[in-house]
């Protein structure tokens, strides 16, 4: 059997949700679960939220502010700091690859401080992904989509989700793999069969956007991700693939690459000659 493939899409404390993140927990289960390669993707979040329905209603320990129209704002990255420890994991676990990173949201909407950000700090990997849809009640505003099933029909919640994809992997945004394309699917009403055949075309459309801007597609496996978004990736030209497991906590990290892995080699992916490297087809 394979070793697992790397984590490349892991929190710590430095994401503003991941109260319950310790880096060094997570280099040490890297370790004994013999993970080539782990990398921290911290949350950069740029954007307000509106605010839900209901009002905020974060666990204890999510770190943000809530401005006086009641948007959330989750805390920047503390840079220096996140630096710093990643530094001191790398001379604990001198055999593991530890990446630096980040999970950069809807970076197409805020060029200039991802500009200025990445002058101040560059990252050996940047997963771009989307959280927020546009706000329906308030023009202008971004609504994150869990509550935007409220708004919306949920066919045009998911829909919605990858017009906005295709937005940020169209635009000259930094960033390496696509993270979590199957995000809405998260909070798809339990009620209602998933309809993948509505999906596929405009799935695939996504899907060929971002092989033609060679980026990598990520298989996050915290649903996990359908295995026929897999397929449709390479058939509309994908070859990079990386495997993020969304970690919030050490616990979680790799969840389920046992039985993902060999999924995805099935589909004609494998690893790459380094081990600490993106899958390919
Ligand atoms: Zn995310
Ligand atoms: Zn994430």
């Amino acid at each position: 059997m394979n070793p697992l493939p790397s984590d490349d899409h892991v929190h710590s404390r430095f994401s503003f949700d991941a109260f319950e993140g310790d880096m060094e927990g997570t280099c040490r289960r890297a370790v004994e679960l013999g993970l080539p390669a782990v990398s921290f993707t911290e949350h950069v979040d740029l954007e307000a939220w509106s605010a839900p329905p209901g009002g905020w209603n974060w666990p204890a320990g999510v770190r943000g502010s809530v401005d006086g129209h009641g948007r959330f704002l989750a805390a920047p990255l503390e840079v220096e700091a996140y630096v710093a420890e990643v530094e001191r994991c790398r001379d604990l676990f001198g055999n593991l690859r530890i990446r630096l990173g980040i999970e950069l949201d809807a970076g197409h909407r805020h060029r200039d401080e991802v500009a200025d950000l990445l002058r101040r700090q560059g990252f050996e990997r940047i997963v771009g992904s989307i959280h927020a849809l546009p706000d329906l009640a308030a023009p202008g505003e971004f609504l994150e989509v869990d509550p935007a099933y409220a708004q919306r029909s949920a066919l045009d919640v998911v829909l919605s989700y990858w017009a906005e994809v295709r937005d940020m992997v169209e635009a000259d945004v930094p960033f390496h793999v696509l993270g979590h394309v199957d995000y809405p699917l998260r909070h798809w009403p339990a009620d209602l069969p998933v309809p993948w055949d509505e999906f596929e075309e405009p799935l695939r459309h996504t899907l060929s956007v971002l092989a033609v801007s060679g980026r990598a597609l990520e298989v996050n496996t915290s649903l996990p991700l359908d295995l026929r978004v897999v397929r449709w990736w390479r058939e509309e030209g994908g070859r990079d693939l990386a495997f993020g497991s969304d970690a919030h906590s050490p616990g979680e990290l790799a969840r389920r690459f046992g039985e993902v892995a060999p999924a995805v080699e099935a589909l004609g992916f494998r690893p790459a000659a380094d081990p600490t490297q993106l899958w390919w087809a």
